[in-house]
């Protein structure tokens, strides 16, 4: 034992571990939980009842720097306009005017951005207080649960959500996504992290390196909704097949990204499979000079890029961070926007009384593994 103790890294000095405090409460007094995963590597990750938000996540580093933008108080997170770290619901992203057609009837959502429903509406998932249905600590797992009933912004169907994020020792955060309605409704859930590999306190995310797997992408309207086409990425600067900086992006000339303030695009990627339980590898971005990069895998059709544009320029983020635009990146795996009212889009149709299933996985590694 001893001599084997002496092989291993010093993070081996720790295990597996779920750690759980107060974190603050909701406005009604319901206590908001912080759970802390952590692995034997050094890894660990903060997550909030509150909008099942990542709020922290240290790097398995030698520096073991955060790489999540976030925020300090449970007001901040009720007041967020950016969505940092949360579970996205019940839809992610736009459904245009907040309005869809299903069975033949029309429903009416919250509009919350433009005349469009954006995250699920005025009060969506991220601001909702999830319950916790179990602490694993065989896997290092916690799932939250979320009760959404009939009429909730607008959307049909008493829907239950649940959420578990699982560590791995090998640096993975799992998530997977279950969801079951009493009646035929839309589901569309994300996670609205926004990286930063070398801190969320480091300026803005312009050198990291992103690479992704997707031969399409659907250009948007000024409002950010898709005009419904599918264009190649070939020959544009959404052509991120091979690895490119951010920064050669940001600086192209081209109206999808003047209009946006940078990226904010849906992806069509290229493995996706229906039905497939297994997530496929989609993206990687990486920052070499910290020796840091994430790969990212799914089974939603979809991600939506976005690089920040809209964060401001003296945003107040956590532990005393002033986060500026570009600051943090997110890769949102997604069923398309508006598709719901793009019938060539892949539905996002949840079926009454069928299982809903999704998985998405952030994979952490180190240059020298
Ligand atoms: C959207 C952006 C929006 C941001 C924060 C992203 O998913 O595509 O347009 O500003 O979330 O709400």
């Amino acid at each position: 034992m001893v001599g084997k103790a002496r092989l291993n890294p010093p993070w081996h000095l720790q295990s597996n571990m779920i750690h759980k405090r107060v974190f603050g409460a909701m406005p009604n007094g319901e206590a908001v939980t912080a759970f802390t995963l952590s692995n034997s590597r050094g890894c660990e990750v903060e997550i909030l009842t509150l909008g099942a938000v990542i709020r922290r996540w240290l790097a398995p580093t030698a520096e073991r720097q955060d790489i999540v933008l976030g925020l300090d108080t449970v007001t901040e997170y009720l007041n967020d306009p950016n969505y940092f770290g949360a579970v996205v619901g019940r839809y992610a992203n736009r459904i245009g005017q907040g309005r869809f057609k299903l069975n033949g009837r029309t429903f009416q959502l919250a509009q919350n951005q433009a005349e469009h429903c954006l995250h699920g509406g005025k009060q969506g998932f991220n601001r909702k207080n999830w319950q916790v249905e179990k602490i694993d600590h065989d896997s290092n797992a916690i799932t939250l649960t979320l009760e959404s009933s009939q009429g909730d912004e607008g959307f049909p169907g008493n829907l239950t959500i649940s959420t578990r994020y699982r560590l791995s020792d090998e640096n993975c955060l799992r998530i997977e996504y279950r969801a079951m309605s009493d009646q035929d409704t839309l589901f569309n859930p994300t996670q609205h992290s926004y990286f930063n590999l070398a801190g969320h306190n480091s300026g803005d995310i312009t050198k990291h390196r992103i690479q992704l797997d997707a031969d399409q992408f659907t250009p948007a309207d000024e409002t950010g909704l898709p005009t419904g086409e599918v264009l190649l990425v070939a020959s544009t600067p959404f052509d991120l097949r091979r690895s490119v900086k951010i920064i050669d992006v940001l600086k192209a000339d081209h109206i999808q990204l003047t209009q946006a303030k940078g990226l904010d695009h849906n992806f069509c990627l290229n493995g996706y499979v229906p039905g497939n339980k297994t997530p496929v590898a989609i993206a990687k971005i990486a920052k070499p000079e910290v020796g840091l990069s994430m790969q990212v895998r799914t089974t939603m059709p979809g991600a939506q890029v976005y690089t920040g544009n809209f964060i401001g320029n003296s945003f107040a983020g956590k532990d005393g961070a002033i986060y500026s635009n570009h600051q943090g990146l997110c890769i949102e795996t997604q069923f398309y926007p508006d598709a719901p009212n793009k019938p060539h889009f892949p539905s996002a149709r949840l079926t009454a009384k069928q299982p809903f299933y999704s998985v998405t996985e952030y994979q952490l590694s180190t240059t020298d593994e």
